[in-house]
Formats: C-alpha cells, sequence, structure tokens
C-alpha cells in the first residue's frame, strides 16, 4: 500500500473519525514507530508501530494463516474473564489480528489454526465443509478385535450418532493404549465421549492434523506461518 496520512490509518482502524484522529495525534496519545507522533507524520499500515494511548493499534490487514500447538492446560479463546491462561498470551506477537478456527479442549493438546481471513474459518468451520481431523489419543485398556468396525460404523451418543472416519492402534504398553482416528465434525468433546461411550477413557488427546494442515513437529506454544501450498490446499 505505502505511506498515508497518519489519522487515515488510525481511523481506518476504527478508533475513530479522522477528525477524532487528528485530536490524538495533537494530543501527544500516538506514539509512531518509537516517537510521538505529529500532525502531518505519514504510515504504511502493513509496517507501522503505532500506539494509542500505550496499546498498539493493529493496522496490518494483510491475510495471514497460522498453525499453533496449544499447549495442556489453555483456553481456546483471545481472552478469558477469569484470568485463565487463553491464546492471547500467544498471539502477542503476531502483528495481525488473528482469531482461531474452531476449538479444543482446555486439556486438549495440538494443531489449532489461527488467521484473520474471516471466509476462511467460515468456511472451514460450517458443518457442511466436513473437514477431516486427526488425533492421537492414549486410552485405558488394550483394544479388542472389532473395535475398529464398531467405531467406523459408528454409535449413538446422547446428542446423536457419531463415528470415526479412520481408526488405528499405534501403540500398547502398561494397560494403555495410543491409537489415531479422524473424525469430519467438530462436537464439544466428541472425541472423548465417543472413545468413552465405548470403554475407553482418554488419558491424553492431541489433534495432529486439520484437512491438508499437519502439527509436524512445532513444538507446544509455538505458532508457525503456513506455506503457501498449505494454504492453497485449505481453499
Ligand atoms: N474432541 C474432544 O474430545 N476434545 C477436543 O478438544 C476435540 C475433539
Amino acid at each position: 500500500t505505502g505511506a498515508e496520512r497518519l489519522q487515515k490509518v488510525l481511523a481506518a482502524s476504527g478508533i475513530g473519525s479522522r477528525r477524532d484522529c487528528e485530536n490524538l495525534i495533537s494530543e501527544g496519545r500516538v506514539m509512531l514507530n518509537g516517537q510521538v507522533a505529529k500532525l502531518g507524520d505519514k504510515a504504511d499500515p502493513e509496517t507501522a508501530e503505532i500506539y494509542v494511548d500505550g496499546e498498539r493499534l493493529v493496522t496490518d490487514t494483510r491475510l495471514v494463516y497460522l498453525a499453533m500447538n496449544k499447549p495442556l492446560g489453555v483456553m481456546s479463546t483471545m481472552s478469558d474473564e477469569k484470568g485463565r491462561i487463553s491464546l492471547a498470551e500467544y498471539v502477542g506477537r503476531v502483528a495481525q489480528r488473528v482469531y482461531h478456527v474452531g476449538r479444543l479442549d482446555a486439556e486438549t493438546e495440538g494443531l489449532l489454526l489461527l488467521t484473520n481471513d474471516g471466509d476462511l474459518a467460515h468456511k472451514l468451520t460450517h458443518p457442511s465443509f466436513e473437514v477431516s481431523k486427526t488425533y492421537l489419543a492414549e486410552v485405558s485398556g488394550t483394544i479388542p478385535q472389532g473395535f475398529k468396525k464398531r467405531i467406523m460404523t459408528g454409535i449413538e451418543l446422547e446428542d446423536g450418532f457419531a463415528k470415526a472416519d479412520s481408526f488405528k492402534v499405534v501403540t500398547s504398553a502398561g494397560g494403555r493404549t495410543l491409537v489415531e482416528l479422524s473424525l469430519h465434525e467438530g462436537r464439544k468433546h466428541i472425541v472423548r465421549r465417543l472413545l468413552g461411550e465405548m470403554g475407553h477413557e482418554v488419558h491424553r488427546l492431541v489433534r495432529v492434523s486439520i484437512g491438508p494442515i499437519h502439527l509436524g513437529d512445532t513444538k507446544p506454544g509455538r505458532i508457525r506461518k503456513l506455506g503457501q501450498p498449505e494454504i492453497a490446499a485449505l481453499f
């Protein structure tokens, strides 16, 4: 885009009219790239660092697509009124104002997509889109003969039918079994409820992929930018 008058950049980010923003500048309440801004200053909304009354203003509206490994115990919300750890603590260094696409339980770890692209977020969370999500689950007990067939045929839960699209045992040791399964839906606690109802309590749950996007070796708490091929595959 290039540089524009600062009051125009401020107004475009929604904090007030151009006239209001001129007043903020003359009152010395706006910092631009480390200095108190003056009327007449210009700023590039994609790169400028702007603070109003000490708060960072998000002016970069370029679309970004990020993959995060949500750690155990973190809420899938952008803030939490009870002061629990939310995604805000992790996205603070992202220049754009991003939101999470869908949710994971606080006790579930793994892949969460973040974007400022409302159209994509809408598409991925719409029930008719049915993107397949893959989970690793550590469950109690060992998996009996015929279990895969039963979970892929599906069972009735209190809020309706549920089934897995794929299922396999990864390893089994010490009375616990690690399984990998995929589902193309996102009802609350669905994986825990499905496995629990079938006799296997879930002790650890990690989402490892959402459609074509894989968690890979992104460490807990880390955020990575999706590559162009991954973004293209999502659309
Ligand atoms: N299923 C669950 O039980 N929890 C999640 O967070 C996601 C799917």
